[in-house]
């Protein structure tokens, strides 16, 4: 088996900005060899996440405002009141939407629906760099 680890930074504006690295992660695939097995991406940091999207504009502004109905930015969360912080929200959306995702790989492909895209989700109140870090398991 081989297992290849690959680390991607990305620029972020935070603010539920939406990112799409599937073409990143293809990349990377096609460099590490595997031809069946796991492609693994999991992004660094509490206040981000990885999800699979359709990449369409009216879709990106529907999951930025559905964050806003679950977890509203204006409310007295604690982790503000005791750490001075202003992303208590961000947490949330981040801890309930996760950090990684899984997508197989199939005759050296991401096995990846027509409309799927790997989008990174940066839900922080200001401009972050982060790592994303890609594994490739398989033969
Ligand atoms: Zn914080």
């Amino acid at each position: 088996m081989t297992v290849v680890s690959k680390r991607l930074s990305l620029a972020t504006k935070g603010g539920g900005d939406c990112i799409d690295v599937t073409e990143q992660v293809r990349q990377e695939l096609q460099a590490s060899g595997v031809k069946n097995g796991t492609a693994t991406v999991f992004i660094t940091g509490t206040t981000a996440s990885v999800a699979i999207l359709e990449w369409e504009q009216g879709i990106l502004e529907d999951f930025r405002a559905l964050w806003e109905r679950l977890a509203p930015q204006d409310r007295p969360y604690q982790h503000n009141i005791r750490q001075g912080d202003d992303n208590a929200h961000s947490h949330a959306r981040a801890g309930v939407l996760g950090q990684s995702l899984v997508v197989p790989v199939v005759d050296g492909a991401l096995t990846l629906g027509t409309w799927q895209r790997i989008v990174a989700v940066d839900f922080d109140t200001r401009r972050r760099t982060r790592e994303i870090v890609l594994q490739f398991m398989g033969e």
